[in-house]
């Protein structure tokens, strides 16, 4: 242990100031303050703001319990079944979450029966500096006092964030095992501040790295769907490609370097403002082994394709409970650009061209031409068509008419 640590930083020895914070996350935490609780701002954020980067959100900690939360705020939801969080909603969806701090537990706690061990585990409060330590990276332990406005280090993370360090909390092949997905978060946090990792960090990705395989799967999808949000999907993959972490994560993809030439086009687009949905990283990342299963250029039938497409996505999807709306959106993106490969002229061009996916699938392939320049001459021809330029006149839709039942005939009551 650091004999140094805490390390405080008063108000003016820090750049946070609190008209960078959510006006909502500051009613809360000055809330949670009036009432006699301790109340930070915790995680990401903190690091942001000493960054001087936008944080994505806000988390708040506090000693309070959650029912001690829930009785603070009428707008308050206490969510998850294990780990018990306080979700306190604002107007325009907003919500902000707020945790009790907890602590790491040593095995002689533990209660006799094993199925009450997970429960237990998240469910056992702890002290601010019991609750740095079980987080993930010392960048990501930092916390901000609205009582005093000071930032709080107790593993220092201050030094870290001026080396620009990823260092895992305590030994990373204990955490690794504990939790495989920080092997991948470390990756990605390196990517998206342009930090170094560690030197403990690569070998012992190397000792566990198959680990990820049993990582929850939904987990596993919302930090890669944070990669294609954040535009670092090419970089973070292509590392964890070197660190032969690829085949435990996402075992489909290949992962070429065409493939994640592909990935950071995607990124670049995503980077300029694109919002980018699911289907969209889906079509992204197995474009190139799609192409390479049924080459349109070589004749292949329409039928093959959608085959192929199948067989791509349809694993991917049921391993990560992808839903089939998504599955087929992506589906259809790579139907789509196989046909933009295949060129003008073919047959179904115009129930394509009216196709809602194609304007998507053309956006698509207009990345892929980056890697492909061959194909760049098929942009030219399918411009025109795709804007309307070329269209044929559009019939109004003719509606089809539905064939009344005939009547059967009333045949008068006779009196009787
Ligand atoms: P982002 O800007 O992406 O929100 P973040 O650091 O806030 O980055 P979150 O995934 O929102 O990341 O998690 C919030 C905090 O929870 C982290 O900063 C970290 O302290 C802690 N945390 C998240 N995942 C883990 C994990 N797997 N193990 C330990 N602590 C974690
Ligand atoms: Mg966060």
């Amino acid at each position: 242990m650091n004999p140094d640590l805490p390390i405080i930083l008063q108000r003016d020895q820090h750049p946070i100031s609190r008209q960078q914070i959510d006006e909502d996350c500051l009613k809360v935490l000055y809330r949670l303050h009036r009432n006699g609780f301790k109340s930070y701002l915790v995680g990401g954020s903190v690091r942001d703001l000493l960054l001087g980067r936008t944080p994505k959100d806000f988390d708040i900690g506090t000693d309070a319990t959650p029912n001690q939360i829930k009785r603070l705020f009428r707008n308050c939801f206490l969510v998850g079944r294990r780990f018990r969080l306080a979700h306190i909603r604002f107007a325009g969806n907003k919500l902000i979450e707020v945790a009790t701090f907890r602590r790491e537990v040593s095995p002689e706690e533990l209660p006799d029966d094993p199925g009450d061990h997970l429960h237990f585990v998240q469910n056992l409060f702890g002290s601010p500096c019991e609750d740095a330590y079980r987080r993930d990276f010392t960048i990501n332990a930092l916390f901000y006092n609205i009582a005093d406005f000071s930032v709080v280090d107790h593993i220092g993370g201050l030094a870290d964030l001026k080396q620009r360090l990823i260092r895992v909390i305590g030994d990373p092949l204990v955490r690794f095992v504990e939790d495989p997905v920080r092997m991948l978060r470390a990756i990605e946090f390196a990517a998206r501040l342009d930090f170094n990792l560690c030197d403990n960090i690569i070998p012992a990705i190397e000792e566990h790295r198959e680990l990820l395989a049993t990582a929850a799967p939904a987990r596993v999808r919302e930090e890669v769907m944070a990669l294609f949000r954040y535009g670092i999907a090419a970089p973070v993959l292509r590392h964890c490609r070197e660190l032969g972490m690829l085949p435990h994560l996402l075992a489909g993809y290949p992962g070429t370097d065409e493939g994640i030439a592909m990935l950071a086009q995607v990124d670049a687009r995503t980077r300029c403002g694109t919002a980018i949905d699911e289907s969209f990283a889906l079509a992204a990342l197995y474009l190139r082994l799609f192409m390479d299963s049924c080459p349109p250029e070589r004749g292949t039938a329409i039928t093959t394709a959608v085959q192929s497409a199948n067989d791509i996505l349809t694993p991917h999807c049921r391993y990560f409970s992808i839903a089939a709306g998504i599955r087929i959106q992506a589906r259809d993106l790579l139907l789509g650009c196989f046909r933009l490969v295949r060129g003008r002229g073919q047959r179904g061009e115009q129930k394509f061209l009216r196709h809602p996916a194609t304007a998507n699938a053309m956006e698509l392939f207009t990345l892929w031409t980056e890697v492909r320049p061959d194909l760049r001459p098929l942009l030219q021809e399918w411009h025109p068509a795709i804007n309307g330029a070329d269209s044929p006149p559009k019939l109004p839709l003719r509606r089809k008419r539905r064939r009344r039942k005939k009547k059967p005939a009333i045949t008068p009551l006779k009196n009787s």
